[in-house]
């Protein structure tokens, strides 16, 4: 018997699905610090899952133990994007690298990053032969599988696929250069990832219409910035509240969390309470673990670690 009643119910319940899925994206922090050890806050990484793919922004210390502790295994990370070279956004990549090869990783990892790219990761491969020797011979891991495919890329549209495109645009964290921002597009949802950068124009044009921004912050107490001129040069590279506050101004993402939190002499409370008396938008300083649901509304949880111990 024709029911066209159930057939279109079918057709419209199945393009309501398919809408909703195309609108939805998840960002995880995995690592929300700086070169400097500490346990709350792992080393710069940024997980975005879109389209059903996870994608990796940074692999900074300890990147492998954050995604655990999201219930993600290493080989599930097959895409990452690296915003510079410093330390504290690789230090982490060699390790998901290679674990997730021996947790079989069905395509090889594919690194996306600024030029010396390429030779980081075929430096890396050096300096792993003798494990992947030891893993091919012993263990019947595949040696091809432990190749990465590194494609250094400059401004512009560096993934497309799967209604996901995820743009590079240049940022100011010179005297490294180059210093990349990313801006991810899944259907109207817009996330913008800073990397490591001061103040610069390119981010007020690409943060305009965010969904959600996630951006470093830096700050110093005044004693402490004439005191020295190291710490003079190091803030000059990043973030401070108040070029912070002038971002947000212009460009009014509907949601903002702070990483890459470096800061001296000054708490984050007050960081956080002096940009927010300038700025009535939603902004908050991010954490290792947050997990930031992407889509009419925007929502925020803790990831409980425990869960997946
Ligand atoms: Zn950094
Ligand atoms: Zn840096």
């Amino acid at each position: 018997m024709e029911r066209p009643f159930l057939k279109w119910f079918g057709i419209v319940f199945i393009l309501t699905i398919n809408h909703a899925y195309a609108e939805y994206a998840e960002i995880i922090l995995l690592g929300t610090g700086t070169p400097r050890p500490s346990i709350e806050r792992f080393g710069s990484a940024t997980l975005v899952s879109a389209g059903g793919k996870y994608f990796l922004f940074d692999a900074g210390r300890g990147v492998t133990i954050r995604l655990q502790q999201a219930g993600i295994t290493p080989d599930l990370v097959e895409t990452v994007f690296l915003t510079h070279l410093h330390s504290d956004h690789i230090s982490g990549l060699d390790d998901l690298w290679i674990t997730g090869w021996v947790w079989q990783r069905e395509s090889l990892l594919q690194v996306y990053g600024p030029s010396g790219t390429d030779q980081l990761v075929r430096n890396l491969r050096k300096a792993y032969a003798a494990d992947i020797s030891y893993r091919t011979e012993n263990a019947g891991l595949d040696d091809d599988k432990a190749q990465i495919n590194a494609q250094e890329i400059s401004e512009g549209v560096v993934y497309k696929q799967g209604g996901v495109t995820i743009r590079s645009f240049l940022v100011d964290h010179k005297p490294v250069t180059p210093a990349f921002g990313y801006r991810i597009e899944f259907g109207d949802r817009v996330i913008v990832l800073s990397g490591d950068t001061t103040y610069v124009e390119s981010m007020v044009e690409q943060a305009r219409d965010a969904d959600v921004l996630i951006h470093e912050i830096a700050a110093a107490s005044k004693k402490l910035l004439q005191r020295n001129k190291r710490l003079r040069q190091v803030v000059a590279y990043h973030t401070t509240p108040e070029q912070m506050i002038s971002l947000l101004q212009k460009t009014r993402p509907r949601f903002t969390a702070l990483n890459h939190v470096l800061l001296f002499g000054v708490d984050e409370q007050s960081v956080l309470a002096k940009i927010k008396a300038e700025y009535q938008g939603e902004v908050v300083m991010g954490y290792d673990l947050m997990k930031i649901g992407v889509g009419n509304k925007i929502t925020v949880n803790k990831i409980n670690a425990a869960a997946y111990e």
